[in-house]
């Protein structure tokens, strides 16, 4: 039987602020997976710590909210432990990009085949809105005193430094794109990055729904209008994030130098979708070549003693000799 979107919800109570962005982020992870068909029992989330991360109390498959910044390295052992997994790890901008950075230029490094989604929302919501590492210099949100000091880091440029081999925008209210994103991340076969334009009304109230999409209220008829909107789609401009040779270096300079130059863009405009995409060899292929066995058996079901005997197959005399102190 097709599953549908509510195979993917639970009952958790859920106390974020009315029009947080974070609703509709879930909403399209949970109408992706349904979309994909994707059994609940075979996707596994990781969360670290913010308002976004209760995200996997609310979806209906195996989850762990973890400790802050740390989604990446538990996706990274349940990804090695088992492949067939469809792993997600959830960040949030200040949790993956402040106190989790070391992961998330590291965890790019290898490649593997899973998707890292971060709400991005300029701000550390959960804790009454403090500068998160995406905020623009001299902006100032509500719990600011003073303009931000500090400039942002640009992820999307970071994730093209550090080896991403998918790299993405979405926009949180912008349900048929973002479901359509978190899709392409998941049949990537490498690591994606997805990072999640997210407004939080609560807190960031400049970067908001209106200020993203150029809405403004006409005074006479009390009706929104949008007067000049950032948003804007790289598909619908001809945009080609894809390395088409991934053995051709210079095909892979000039789709890098692109995706730098799109990822600069803000203010005025603003884009989102694909910006890069090259097809490589993946963590889990590199590991089966050096380990044969993994060809046969996930790790998490690798064969450590003989089921009719009970008699163990693996000797670890020799590694529990070289603990033993003399
Ligand atoms: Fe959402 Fe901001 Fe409220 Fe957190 S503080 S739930 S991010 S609106
Ligand atoms: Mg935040």
């Amino acid at each position: 039987m097709a599953l549908k979107i509510q195979d993917y919800k639970t009952d958790v109570h859920n106390d974020w602020c009315p029009g947080c962005g974070d609703f509709g982020v879930l909403s399209c992870i949970q109408g992706a997976l349904a979309e994909m068909q994707l059994p609940p029992e075979q996707v596994l989330l990781f969360s670290g710590v913010g308002c976004f991360a209760k995200t996997p109390h609310f979806v209906n498959t195996y989850g762990c909210h973890t400790l802050h910044g740390r989604s990446l390295p538990f996706a990274v052992g349940a990804k090695l432990a088992n492949p067939d997994l469809t792993v997600i790890s959830l960040g949030g901008d200040g949790d993956g990009y402040g106190i989790g950075a070391g992961h998330f230029l590291n965890t790019g490094r290898r490649n593997l085949d899973m998707l890292y989604m971060v709400f991005n929302n300029g701000v550390y919501g959960l804790t009454k809105g403090q500068a998160s590492p995406t905020l623009k210099k001299n902006v100032q949100t509500k719990s600011l005193p003073m303009p931000n000091i500090n400039d942002a880091i640009n992820p999307l440029a970071v994730a093209l430094a550090a080896g991403y081999t998918f790299i993405a925008r979405g926009y949180a209210y912008d349900g048929k794109g973002l479901r359509q994103l978190i899709q392409q991340g998941i049949n990537h076969r490498g690591l994606a990055l997805l990072d999640v334009l997210q407004p939080c009304p609560t807190y960031n109230t400049i970067n908001t729904k209106e200020w993203f999409e150029g809405t403004e209220m006409d005074e006479e008829t009390g009706i929104k209008k949008v007067v000049k909107p950032k948003i804007y789609k790289l598909e619908e401009t001809g945009y080609d994030p894809v390395v088409h040779n991934p053995e051709d270096a210079g095909e892979i300079a000039q789709k890098k130098l692109q995706a730098f130059q799109k990822s600069q863009e803000w203010d005025d405009k603003i884009p989102v979708g694909v910006f890069y995409q090259i097809n490589q060899s993946t963590f889990e292929d590199r590991l089966r070549e050096r380990i044969p066995a993994l060809n046969q058996y996930t790790a998490s079901k690798m064969p450590i003693y003989d089921r009719e005997t009970g008699t163990p197959t693996v000797d670890i005399s020799k590694a529990l000799s070289e603990l033993r102190v003399c």
